[in-house]
């Protein structure tokens, strides 16, 4: 069966009582046995009974086995936050004394994750250019245990060479984690590439318009020992798993992911091609074949691009002119929502990091970021040319 179809038919974990059509939402926290042999067995993980919610519900798990059989990866965990999965991703292969190799240009709460919060745990994190691959393997050492990167940045829309950082990331016996929320799973030949482990906010494309907040886990069975260190120790021990009924929503928004991301898509590649046309703002997004990674994005992702563009106006100022003179599209922050969505990242996503941080990764104070949704583009065009030209009058 092809994407769609699996997406839509991917059988229940098993035949529900009714022959309900659709997963029901099981809200319950705890399960009743039959005796004390099926309570040994559920918890010893003989039988796969669930026990208790926390770890294990019907529901999230009817979401893993979709994704699963989607992806055909060894193991998929689904927590209850794109920041849980990426921190029980890291943590399963981190450890005091470890070093991970990444990039300045990470997602924020990534970044503080990576050099504040693990840092205070004995684990040290190297930023380097991640399309620069001698700096890259300069930095790799016998005790590197990962390289993380996101497939596409946030805001910069930066793409490395994937297969590259593959190959050095195994020739020091690291793994290569990525994040891919920026665009959906299903386009891409993750395993090809030679990702081990992909992470992802599930909370922007998959929930279906914003529905609900989650992350995925996706592990493709390449790292000794990643599985278990992630379900039989971080998932239990952490407490990050997936809500049943965001995993509901979840496993909804995944049947009508395709049909959604295409207009999407759509979308963002006509609003930069129109608004590169105008000559007053600077427009970055790797579709446009002028952008310096449009070919190696083509090739990576399937011909895919992501529904995130940002454009840079003159000044922050105007910036702030821009996002007040909006009509149509929400000042909201949040990725691939239905709606349009734009955010200054300078002042708000990132406005917590020292200036001089913020310069280092690249998260200029001229830089306003847009998700694009599912409107008529010419109503968002309309919006966004005006309020362009009331910033920039
Ligand atoms: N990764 C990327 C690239 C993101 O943009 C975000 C959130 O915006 C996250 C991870 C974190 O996801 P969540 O908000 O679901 O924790």
């Amino acid at each position: 069966m092809k994407f769609q179809t699996k997406a839509i038919h991917t059988s229940m974990p098993r035949k529900d009582a009714y022959g309900a059509l659709a997963m029901p939402v099981y809200h319950c926290c705890a399960y009743e046995f039959p005796d004390h042999q099926a309570m040994i067995d559920s918890f010893t993980q003989v039988s796969d009974d669930p026990d208790y919610s926390r770890v294990t519900n019907p529901t999230v798990i009817h979401l893993e086995r979709v994704i699963r059989s989607l992806t055909g990866a060894h193991e998929v965990v689904a927590f209850n936050s794109g920041m849980a999965a990426i921190s029980a991703a890291i943590m399963a292969v981190a450890s005091a004394g470890k070093r991970i190799v990444t990039s300045k240009h990470l997602f924020g709460n990534t970044y503080l994750l990576l050099t504040r919060t693990l840092k205070r745990f004995g684990v040290e994190t190297v930023l380097v250019d991640l399309t620069n691959p001698s700096e890259v393997q300069e930095a790799l050492t016998d005790n590197t245990c990962c390289i993380y990167l996101e497939t596409i940045t946030n805001p910069q829309m930066e793409v490395a060479d994937l297969r590259v950082l593959s190959q050095l990331a195994h020739s020091v016996g690291a793994a290569l984690i990525a994040d891919t929320t920026m665009i959906p799973f299903t386009y891409v030949d993750s395993r090809g590439l030679g990702i081990d482990i992909e992470v992802l906010s599930s909370t922007k494309y998959l929930s279906g318009g914003a529905t609900s907040l989650g992350g995925i886990v996706i592990d493709y069975g390449t790292v000794p020992g990643f599985a278990d260190a992630l379900c039989k120790d971080l998932l239990m021990n952490l407490g990050g798993y997936m809500t049943p009924h965001a995993a509901y929503m979840q496993t909804l928004g995944l049947e009508t992911l395709d049909a959604r991301y295409s207009v999407q898509e759509a979308n963002a590649l006509n609003i930069a091609l129109e608004l590169s046309q105008r000559g007053d703002v600077e427009v970055n997004y790797p579709g446009l074949p002028d952008n310096p990674y449009h070919e190696l994005c083509r090739d990576q992702f399937g011909g895919r691009y992501s529904a995130m563009l940002t454009i840079s106006l003159p000044t922050e100022e105007a910036c702030f002119r821009f996002i007040d003179a909006l009509q149509l599209v929400r000042r909201a922050t949040n990725l691939f929502d239905n709606k349009t969505l734009a955010i200054h990242p300078h002042s708000t996503i990132f406005g917590t990091i020292d200036r001089d941080t913020r310069a280092q990764m690249d998260v200029s104070e001229r830089l306003i970021r847009l998700s694009v949704g599912l409107e008529d583009v010419d109503d968002l065009l309309a919006d966004l040319n005006h309020a362009i030209d009331t910033a920039v009058s």
